[in-house]
């Protein structure tokens, strides 16, 4: 699922933030290459074909507002890299964060949407008194095209 250029506008907008060239381009392709989760370095190369002139600090510095701003979100797979992703507003009616499953063999991530943690989540607050606002998700494994090839 794609959002227009009018709808990242209008969420700019919301926040109260200016709409300028590199936050709509840096959400632009955060959202086209959503399964990516890409690195600061791999969105600079993307925003830079279509604005050569924006430097990697702008990137930097737009990410973090947008994370701020809970548009883009932070993920941390466990590579040594930080990686970025749109944000949840973008999966429509249901507001959950996919979970990654990361293939030890290939190191792809794939992303998984189905939940299932309501129970525990109930569980987690009613044995502990915690009430969970989010949760973050992965599982570690072997995808199934490596495990095809290893037939
Ligand atoms: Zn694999
Ligand atoms: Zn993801
Ligand atoms: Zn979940």
């Amino acid at each position: 699922m794609s959002i227009s250029k009018e709808e990242f506008k209008e969420m700019l907008k919301e926040k109260g933030l200016k709409v300028t060239n590199q936050r709509l381009l840096v959400l632009e392709v955060l959202a086209d290459q959503r399964d990516r989760h890409m690195t600061a370095e791999d969105i600079y190369e993307l925003v830079k074909e279509d604005y050569p002139e924006i430097g990697l600090a702008t990137i930097y510095r737009t990410l973090q507002l947008l994370l701020e701003m809970q548009l883009v979100d932070r993920i941390n797979l466990d590579d040594g890299c930080i990686r970025y992703e749109i944000g949840e507003f973008c999966d429509g009616e249901n507001k959950h964060h996919h979970h990654h499953l990361i293939c030890r063999t290939c190191g792809k991530v794939l992303p998984f949407k189905d939940d299932l943690l309501d129970e525990l989540e109930a569980h987690i607050e009613e044995a502990m008194g915690f009430h969970v606002l989010d949760h973050e998700l992965k599982f570690y494994g072997q995808c199934k095209e490596c495990r095809e090839k290893k037939k």
